[in-house]
């Protein structure tokens, strides 16, 4: 069983006004095998906390830790995280010139692997044919270059796509629901839910409670002020949709 610990964590990012404290103390645990959400109202550190446990430098740890399986990742870069079993779906994701889509796939793959064991191509191709079908994505998909003039359903999609070849320990799936239509959720939370089990674990941004009437998560999380306030099972996510986050800060006293 894999872990991932958040531990007081402090973050701060530079931008040219100002310094400002983003996080402050964020305490979080989760094990393989357990899907948590994280919710919580626009501009309180969601994304910051998944860019953080991700390695992007503009995020500075001014406190705490981030641990994988007991180890700390403070100071490994993005592509040795990845390499660790981490992977970042992103809110806004990038797009890549001259590298398609399944070349990204394959090396990140077999980044993974040892170097003298890499992927075989006839392997890849049978799960991307598999993936690209579950998803419901055209095979033409993996041959364009990475997200360019892809539209936002077909960037989340893709997101997906990347998640189920790579097969990482633990995917941060930062807003995946944004801008998607109904039938593009499902799919992917189709995807997502086809990664469950064991060896994986998963944790779920979202701004609203939609996407987890379609991913049940084990633990729910919310956000405020740069700390989580509270967890709980799913029926928060329930809660709150009908209390909305006012209920909760005064339920909890909070001046966020
Ligand atoms: P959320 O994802 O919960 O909406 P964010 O993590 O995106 O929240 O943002 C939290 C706060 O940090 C906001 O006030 C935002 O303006 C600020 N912030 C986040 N990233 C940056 C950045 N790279 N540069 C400057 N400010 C940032
Ligand atoms: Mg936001
Ligand atoms: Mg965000």
């Amino acid at each position: 069983m894999a872990n991932l610990t958040i531990k007081n964590l402090h973050v701060r990012v530079d931008d040219e006004s100002e310094h400002k404290e983003i996080l402050k103390g964020v305490d979080l645990s989760m094990n393989s095998g357990e899907i948590h959400a994280i919710m919580g109202p626009n501009g309180t550190g969601k994304s910051t906390l998944s860019e953080t446990i991700m390695g992007n430098p503009r995020y500075t740890v001014t406190e705490g830790d981030i641990l994988l399986n007991g180890e700390s990742l403070l100071d490994k870069p993005v592509d040795e995280r990845a390499r660790a079993g981490l992977f970042l779906g992103m809110q806004y994701p990038a797009e890549i010139m001259g590298v398609t889509n399944a070349e990204f796939m394959r090396s990140a793959i077999n980044a993974r692997r040892a170097d003298d064991d890499p992927i075989p191509v006839r392997e890849f191709i049978k799960e991307l044919d598999k993936n690209l079908n579950l998803l419901d994505m055209n095979e033409k998909m993996a041959e364009r270059y990475l997200n360019q003039g892809f539209s936002g359903g077909e960037k989340k999609r893709n997101e997906i796509l990347q998640l189920l070849m790579i097969k990482p320990t633990f995917a941060i799936l930062d807003e995946i629901d944004s801008g998607l239509d109904i039938d593009a959720m499902k799919v992917v939370a189709k995807g997502v839910n086809s990664m469950r089990g064991a060896d994986f674990g998963s944790l779920i941004i979202t701004h609203y409670e939609r996407l987890l009437d379609y991913i049940t998560p084990d633990v729910v999380h919310v956000m405020m002020g740069g700390r989580v306030v509270k967890s709980g099972d799913a029926s928060l996510a329930a809660k709150l949709e009908d209390e909305g986050y006012t209920g909760l800060r005064d339920e909890l006293g909070l001046d966020v």
